[in-house]
């Protein structure tokens, strides 16, 4: 299940660099998070690291996107594998450019 920031959120900026899915980022009014980039963490620490750091504690989960742990590991072997091929695309644009 993804998380979800609620209006009490006071746009502290604290959670933003502590998400290891790059799931979260400024909306219109407050921060939001992406459900196709949140695993809760898993895969990455043992406890959603937003929720950690959140000072007014803001951030439940969404009952809107219920995913099991299995579903949540795929996601997290699909985000995985979206950051190995970027990292390869850019490795080889930069062996391109090289003289
Ligand atoms: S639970 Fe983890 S993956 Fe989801 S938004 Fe929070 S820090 Fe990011
Ligand atoms: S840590 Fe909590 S209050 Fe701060 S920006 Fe994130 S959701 Fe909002």
């Amino acid at each position: 299940m993804a998380l979800l920031i609620t209006d009490e959120c006071i746009n502290c900026d604290v959670c933003e660099p502590e998400c290891p899915n790059q799931a979260i980022s400024m909306g219109e009014a407050i921060y939001e998070i992406d459900p196709a980039r949140c695993t809760e963490c898993v895969g990455h620490f043992d406890e959603p690291q937003c929720v950690q750091v959140c000072p007014v504690d803001c951030i439940p989960l969404d009952p809107a996107n219920v995913e099991s742990k299995e579903t949540l590991w795929a996601k997290y072997r699909r985000l995985q594998g979206e950051a190995t091929a970027k990292a390869l695309k850019a490795a080889a644009a930069l062996a391109r450019s090289l003289p």
